[in-house]
C-alpha cells in the first residue's frame, strides 16, 4: 500500500513540474512608466494567455544596467538585475539595448526574455516614432506576448510571417506585420 501512495505522489509531482505555468505575471515599472500603459498590457495578457496580472509599484533605474556608452540601458543587465522566481514583465520607456556583435555593441531592441524562464523586458522607446497611440499600443502589446513566450519556452517562428513570435530583428516593420495571435505550431508547444 505504501509503495503505491509512493507512485502516486510521484506522478503528481511530475505532472505538476510539466505544468508549471504561471497563473500570474507581476508587471514591474522601471522608472516611469505612464499608467495607461501599464494597465493596458494587464488587461492585453489576460485576454490573450489568461493569466492574471499584478501590477507592482515603480522601482528607480540604476546605473549598474546601463550600457557601455552611459547612455542606454542594456537589457541582458537588466534580466540579470531583476531576474526573478516570481513570472515578472519589466517595462521601460527608456531605451534598452543588447550586444548583436563586436561593432555593434549597443543594437537598440524592443524586448529581452530568458527562454525558458520567468523574467523579461520590454521598452515603449522604440515603439513610439511616428505613429497613433492606438498603433503604439498594439505594437507594445505585441512586444510584450512575445517576450511571454519566450519566457514559456517559445523560441522564434519561421512558420508564419504573421505569428507574433516571429524575430522582429529591431525592425517595426515585422511587428507591424504581425497579428495578435500565434500560429498553430507555437500554440502546441505551450498549450
Ligand atoms: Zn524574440
Ligand atoms: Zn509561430
Amino acid at each position: 500500500m505504501k509503495k503505491i501512495s509512493f507512485i502516486v505522489v510521484l506522478l503528481f509531482l511530475t505532472f505538476s513540474f510539466v505544468n508549471a505555468k504561471p497563473k500570474t505575471i507581476y508587471i514591474q515599472p522601471l522608472g516611469d512608466v505612464k499608467q495607461e500603459y501599464l494597465d493596458y498590457i494587464k488587461t492585453s495578457v489576460k485576454k490573450f494567455y489568461g493569466y492574471d496580472c499584478v501590477i507592482k509599484s515603480k522601482l528607480n533605474l540604476i546605473t549598474d544596467v546601463l550600457a557601455g556608452s552611459g547612455t542606454r540601458y542594456e537589457a541582458g543587465k537588466i534580466l540579470k538585475k531583476y531576474n526573478s522566481k516570481e513570472n515578472v514583465l519589466l517595462i521601460t520607456e527608456k531605451d534598452i539595448t543588447h550586444r548583436k556583435s563586436n561593432d555593434i555593441p549597443e543594437w537598440g531592441v524592443f524586448g529581452l526574455g530568458f527562454r525558458p524562464g520567468k523574467t523579461c523586458v520590454i521598452s515603449t522607446f522604440r515603439l513610439k516614432k511616428n505613429v497613433s497611440k492606438a498603433k503604439f499600443l498594439e505594437r507594445l502589446n505585441k512586444v510584450a506576448l512575445h517576450e511571454i513566450g519566450h519566457n514559456l519556452g517559445l523560441d522564434h517562428c519561421t512558420n508564419d510571417k504573421e505569428c507574433m513570435m516571429t524575430s522582429a530583428s529591431g525592425t517595426i516593420k515585422q511587428v507591424d506585420r504581425e497579428k495578435i495571435w500565434f500560429c498553430s505550431k507555437c500554440w502546441n508547444q505551450i498549450r
